[in-house]
């Protein structure tokens, strides 16, 4: 009888297993179901462009229902409530199934409740974190074009997507200088990293100066170890300093695991982020794995105000492929490959782009991040994120050796 995988996650991390258990397994040795809230896959690395402006969401995300079905894995669109590891189901509104093997690819939870004034929906700071939170901001950036003034952008104590926030403060410094309001605008970011470029990964070989420069350049004002404490419509609290005048403010926030893994018994940890060794695998729930933001990555030091390690798209591939490695694997009997996690990405500065190439993420580092500056950058981050979406929607992977 075929074996029975369930995934929980409908992007980067539960696609990716997906794909490649099939390739693996071709068809006949396991039947998979992908379980997801949402049936569009979205690219979440263009969101801070929605904000922007210049995507819409319909050109940055796709239907995956009948790519996933051209390689014979099911699709139900249910949202999963609770997963028993020891009765080995999953609950969704609508069903229960048994799975022999589970990928939990759930992402994140923004903790948007430990800080007052940060939930976009609830509060006046706006956020990245979501399509829905990008086109808000889109919405309210629009409005605030028409009457500009400070802008803080920044993270919450604890964040660990800090990206998003220097693109956003150069993509934002880009648009106003264009449009010859840049002179309006005070723009401060504001970080709980120990120092710009910190990123959660320690910093990257040359980034921290590259970004200091830049920001400097650009009349960007920053404040390091700020711990961001209630965001007002018109200013950014930190504890212990003045407040940052702020008519706009885009804070990222810390994240959690999602609600129905955290609150099912004996998965996470009291984050919700789930544990797991070398092959993404849960060290005590027999065949439950996990990919992607949803594991529990400890920092790489401690600061002063809390920072958390990254978790990217890249890396969310790279542990998908070995979690599918290993599933596929352990169905014929033996074990799957392991390997450090490195990462490659490519940020947005508004008239440029910066690449970055660290191997491992965690430092010490075998090799000296790769760290560089220019035009074509941005160039190749359009073009990575076309080409992507090209394959993703056909069922096929971009080789990581392009780079993010
Ligand atoms: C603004 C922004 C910019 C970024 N830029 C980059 C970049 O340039 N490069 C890079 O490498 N990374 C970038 N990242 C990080 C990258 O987007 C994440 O690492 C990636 O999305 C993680 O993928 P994932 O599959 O783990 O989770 P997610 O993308 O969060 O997906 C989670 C999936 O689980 C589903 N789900 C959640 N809960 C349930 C439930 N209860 N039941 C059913 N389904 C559920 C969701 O619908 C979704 O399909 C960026 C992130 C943000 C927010």
């Amino acid at each position: 009888m075929a074996v029975n995988v369930v995934i929980i996650g409908g992007s980067f991390g539960g696609l990716t297993v997906a794909y490649e258990l099939r390739r693996h397994l071709g068809t006949g040795k396991a039947s998979i179901t992908l379980i997801s809230k949402e049936p569009r896959f979205t690219f979440v690395p263009s969101l801070p462009w929605v904000a922007m402006g210049s995507r819409r969401l319909s050109q940055i995300s796709f239907d995956s229902r009948p790519a996933l079905a051209a390689k014979q894995v099911d699709f139900a669109h249910e949202t999963v409530l609770g997963i028993d590891h020891e009765k080995k189901t999953v609950t969704t509104g609508d069903s229960e199934r048994r799975y022999d093997f589970l990928v939990i690819a759930t992402g994140h939870r923004s903790a948007n409740e430990t800080v007052e004034g940060l939930d976009p929906f609830d509060g006046p700071a706006h956020s990245l974190m979501s399509a829905p939170e990008a086109e808000e901001l889109g919405v309210a950036l629009e409005r605030f074009l028409e009457d500009p003034g400070p802008v803080a952008v920044g993270a919450a104590p604890g964040a660990s997507c800090i990206g998003p926030v220097y693109e956003f403060a150069f993509e934002l410094d880009h648009l106003l200088r264009r449009r010859r309001l840049r002179h309006r605008v005070p723009i401060t970011v504001v970080t709980p990293e120990p120092f710009v470029g910190h990123m959660g990964m320690g910093g990257a070989g040359t980034i921290r100066r590259l970004l200091e420069d830049a920001l400097d350049e650009r009349d960007i004002a920053y404040r390091t170890n700020a711990a961001v404490t209630r965001i007002t419509a018109d200013a950014v609290e930190i504890e212990g300093g003045s407040p940052v005048p702020s008519v706009l403010s885009m804070v990222i926030p810390p994240l959690g695991g999602v609600e129905a893994v955290a609150k099912s018994p004996g998965l996470s940890n009291p984050k919700g982020f789930v544990p797991v060794d070398a092959h993404y695998r849960h060290p005590s729930a027999e065949n439950v794995y996990a990919v992607g933001v949803a594991v529990a990555m400890p920092p790489v030091a401690e600061t002063l105000v809390p920072v958390n390690f990254p978790k990217t798209g890249h890396m969310t591939e790279q542990m998908a492929t070995i979690a599918a490695s290993d599933i596929a694997a352990r169905i014929g009997g033996g074990e799957g490959r392991t390997g450090e996690l490195a990462a490659r990405c490519v940020m947005d500065m508004g008239d440029r782009g910066v690449y970055m190439a660290v191997d491992p993420v965690r430092p010490p580092r075998n090799t000296i991040p790769t760290v560089s500056e220019g035009r074509r950058w941005l160039l190749a981050k359009r073009a990575f994120e076309r080409l992507y979406l090209f394959h993703a929607r056909r069922g096929r992977r971009v080789p990581t050796a392009l780079g993010w």
